[in-house]
């Protein structure tokens, strides 16, 4: 595998650990796909998961701006799916602090724990597994701002744009993969209920 993996290498690689299925799936909001995408299953391999991360940080490295900020860079993700990725990023470019926000419950804000501070003028890069529709990368991004940190940019393994994806710019967003899903807004437009084919139910 290259030092960066390409984006077949990752496709395949999210396959072969069953982080990545095809089929028919309903998510509890009702939406209807083909495909099934949770990253956290190809972490379960800590050797994939070290080649996803070395990767994503190479792409970073790249950046002369944020490779120049390593020292006190903070890396931070936006709750546990992305706490794997956050920890290989910091180790392997040798960041200052990875630390991450979570909410406890789906409809309460999202927030730090207790003296997990943000001091002001802190550069943060936020780091997730994945970004889809951005909701919560977009609230950490606001809730680190409101501590008086600076957001420099974004980095995930997989970028899944819908229409109604969050925009970062002129945030520098990096991936390692894009992939582009087929989602049905309900059961009655989806193409594979209309052919009968039987679905399972995804619950995260
Ligand atoms: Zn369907």
């Amino acid at each position: 595998m290259h030092l960066v993996p390409t984006q077949e290498e990752v496709v395949a690689l999210l396959r072969q650990t069953g982080a990545l299925r095809d089929g028919h799936f309903e998510s509890p909001n009702g939406l209807h796909s083909n495909e099934y995408l949770q990253v956290p299953l190809a972490m379960r391999y800590y050797q994939h998961a070290r080649v996803l991360s070395v990767g994503l940080s190479r792409l970073l490295r790249a950046n002369s701006e944020i490779r120049a900020m390593i020292p006190e860079l903070s890396i931070v993700a936006p709750g546990t799916g992305g706490l794997p990725v956050a920890y290989g990023v910091c180790e392997a470019l040798r960041a200052h602090l990875v630390y991450w926000a979570e909410r406890e419950d789906d409809h309460l804000p999202m927030r730090f724990r207790q003296y997990m501070e943000v001091t002001r003028g802190e550069k943060v890069l936020l780091v997730d597994d994945i970004l889809r529709s951005g909701r919560n990368l977009s609230e950490l991004k606001s809730l680190v701002e409101a501590r008086g940190g600076l957001v420099v940019g974004l980095a995930v393994v997989v970028y899944q744009p819908t229409p109604k994806t969050v925009a970062f710019d002129p945030l520098p967003l990096y991936y390692l993969a894009k992939l582009d899903g087929h989602y049905y807004t309900d059961a009655a437009s989806c193409e594979l209920c209309a052919k009968k084919t039987p679905f399972e139910k995804v619950w995260l």
